[in-house]
């Protein structure tokens, strides 16, 4: 970063202190991940400069050859990694990538059948302030009481009495496996079609650690960059017949533009996510998960369902009179990043919620494995039982900082940056 140490240092500061804090933090916040060096350079590349409306061949500019390659590797790659008819690349995000799908399937005022946000849905699924909830008729189902886990009974009975034009089905805090067969059939049984938002566990889908979707429902969408571990971005898969519609909707109906440099660093995280290593790495996320979950609940904490299916878990830390929102802060004290989070039936406010949840993707990534999973859920567990005593958490802080040396991150490039740095300011700060 020697160009933008030298123009802009104060940009380029918080750049490398961003760097060193990922790396010094345990980072368990299960929608984040840590992407590869190819995906970074892919991102900062001229790419950026292009303007390239349209779809391969069909563009609205010229000098578009190689925004094409790039976009054609892309959608054949994602279409190779999960089996799908039809793939579009260009959503700027999880939440463009749902709207592109309603606006396909939905008028105004039309009914949606989601999962209620704070059941671990997703606010595009239909929350009031969200443009879903604005927008469109939502009727929401959610877990039941008893063991926390879909109510596939329910989506069924709402399906056959309010007839949605869509059921969403996927979540951002939901601990165990979807059964999208379960919701085949009540899609069948009300003219529904499905939107499968597999957002959270792309990756443990397209590693086929998780059912897929795709035999089931007429569209899936996801983010590029929770377990998939792609750049920032979003993207639909969907059947054949709905191609047309669908493209159209994304571009011209609700963006302009594609970001090209980002479908380029795409197209990187499909390759990788075509590899062996790739298969090995959603095990070991799971695996993880599974170790972690265990070892919390040895520490005594109640895990909402009880445990876990796949990367996440939530941890019901109201149950020992601690609120989500002092747990994350004591934690972020500690040096471990989580985000609080209702739970299900929760009776404290989303700003203040009853739980915390918490991802293995970004740890997996940096090669931590079971072992370093038992250490992570007692020092979660230490800084729980200590949120009040800043030396405790101090402790806790230098034991995080001691195990995050052992897995380093972007080490080299954090040199660089250093590096640069230190030749504008004069030190390494
Ligand atoms: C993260 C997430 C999204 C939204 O993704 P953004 O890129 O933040 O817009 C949508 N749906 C689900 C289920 C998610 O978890």
């Amino acid at each position: 970063m020697d160009d933008l140490a030298r123009t802009d240092p104060e940009v380029a500061e918080a750049i490398r202190n961003e760097t060193r804090r990922q790396g010094a933090q345990l980072e368990l916040i299960a929608s984040e991940n840590f992407v590869s060096e190819a995906v970074l350079e892919a991102l900062g590349t001229v790419f950026t400069n292009k303007y390239a409306e349209g779809y391969p061949g069909r563009r609205y500019y010229g000098g578009c050859e190689y925004a094409d390659v790039v976009e054609t590797l892309a959608i054949e790659r994602l279409k190779q990694l999960f089996g799908c008819d039809h793939a579009n690349v260009q959503p700027h995000s999880g939440a463009q990538a749902n709207t592109a799908v309603y606006m396909t399937v939905c008028k105004p005022g039309d009914t949606i059948l989601g999962m209620n946000l704070s059941h671990g849905g997703h606010l595009t699924h239909g929350h009031p302030l969200n443009f879903s909830g604005r927008l469109y008729n939502v009727v929401a189902y959610g877990v039941r009481k008893e063991d926390e886990r879909i109510d596939y009974g329910a989506i069924l009975d709402l399906a056959r009495q309010h007839r949605p034009k869509v059921i969403v089905v996927g979540a951002s805090a939901y601990p165990r496996t979807i059964d999208f067969v379960a919701v085949r059939r009540a899609a069948d049984e009300s003219g529904a079609v499905i939107m499968a938002d597999i957002a959270h566990i792309a990756g443990l889908i397209a590693a086929g650690i998780h059912p897929s979707p795709i035999p089931h429902a007429e569209f899936v969408t996801s983010t590029t960059h929770k377990t998939l571990r792609g750049p920032r971005g979003g993207l639909v898969m969907c059947q054949e017949k709905w191609a047309r519609e669908l493209d159209k909707l994304v571009f011209p109906g609700i963006q302009g533009g594609p970001l090209v440099h980002v479908i380029a660093a795409k197209a990187v995280s499909f390759k990788e996510a075509l590899a062996p290593e790739f298969k090995a790495y959603q095990r070991q996320i799971v695996a993880n998960a599974a170790t972690l979950a265990a070892t919390l609940k040895g520490e005594g904490w109640r895990l909402v369902s009880g445990g876990t299916d796949n990367h996440l878990m939530l941890i019901d830390v109201f149950a020992r009179g601690i609120t989500g929102k002092v747990a994350e802060k004591a934690l972020e004290r500690a040096g471990i990043t989580v985000n609080k989070n209702t739970i299900p039936y929760d009776t404290n406010s989303p700003m203040v919620a009853s739980g915390i949840r918490v991802g293995t993707p970004a740890l997996t990534t940096r090669g931590m494995k079971e072992k370093e999973m038992e250490e992570v859920g007692r020092l979660i567990s230490r800084a729980l039982a200590a949120v009040e005593n800043e030396s405790s958490l101090a402790d806790i802080k230098r034991d995080v900082g001691k195990l995050c040396q052992q897995f380093p991150l972007y080490a080299a490039r954090l040199q660089a940056y250093d590096r640069a740095l230190s030749v504008v300011r004069g030190s390494t700060a």
